[in-house]
């Protein structure tokens, strides 16, 4: 895996340490085990964790600012934030899921590798973010395979900082991007870039959308929990 996964890294120009590595070999080992009780994901095959879990989350490094404060919304079983607070040691993180026993993985991955300055939460977007400490505290908020942007811009948009910036990662859904749009501006957000990437050395599509945060985030949302995803903002 060493191997593997140092290759693929070193061309989205990541260069890891010794330690690190180690650290990816202690968390898909943890990944594994946890598996088999409880629900994490559906990729168990060595390779495929290498590519489609941390390959995938290190995509979106490029976007994420040294020392810079970020929430990982509807994290699961870690992606993307764990792998990039791996390789992005300055970072602060906060790893938010509505699931109980993924927290508990994530708290022993936490402690397995002496991960500092990352948190877990057990709450849903929808409440979490209507806290004080946690509300438009955030410069990066970044979320995978959650739900469709215009749910996902209600969840996220709220944790963001003005000025802060949203970092949606999607398959090859363009359909989603133009139903989203409203939904977006709604909440303060307007999108920056799409960027369409290939996996590195695989066929694999991947957008990453990064939604900049302009304006405050409207009282009103996020709506109560379920509403944003039962009832997204819609087109105009
Ligand atoms: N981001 C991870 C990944 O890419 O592998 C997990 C994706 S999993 C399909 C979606 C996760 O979002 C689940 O762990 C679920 O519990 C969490 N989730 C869904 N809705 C949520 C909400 N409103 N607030 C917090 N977490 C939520």
């Amino acid at each position: 895996m060493e191997t593997n996964l140092k290759e693929l890294a070193n061309k989205l120009e990541i260069n890891l340490s010794e330690e690190q590595l180690e650290q990816f070999f202690c968390y898909r080992k943890e990944l594994k085990e946890w598996n088999e009780k409880i629900n994490l994901t559906a990729i168990t095959d060595d390779n495929e964790i290498v590519v489609k879990h941390f390959i995938d989350s290190l995509t979106i490094k490029k976007y994420v600012p040294e020392d810079s404060k970020l929430i990982d919304v509807g994290t699961g079983a870690g992606f993307p934030g764990i792998p990039l607070k791996i390789v992005m040691p300055s970072i602060d993180v906060t790893l938010l899921d509505s699931l109980q026993k993924r927290i508990y993985f994530l708290e022993d991955v936490i402690a397995k590798n002496g991960l500092k300055k990352i948190r877990c939460i057990h709450g849903r977007a929808e409440d979490v973010s209507r806290e004080t400490f946690n509300r438009e505290q955030y410069d990066i908020v970044v979320a995978r395979a959650v739900a469709n942007l215009a749910t996902l811009a209600e969840l996220c948009l709220p944790f963001a900082k003005v000025g802060g910036l949203f970092i949606c990662m999607k398959g090859n859904k363009e359909d989603e991007i133009d139903e989203g749009k409203n939904a977006i501006q709604v909440l303060g957000g307007e999108i920056e870039k799409i960027e369409k990437i290939k996996l590195p050395s695989t066929e694999i599509d991947r957008t990453i959308i990064c939604i900049r945060k302009e304006k405050h985030t409207p009282n009103e949302y996020p709506r109560k929990a379920g509403v944003p995803s039962k009832k997204p903002i819609g087109r105009i």
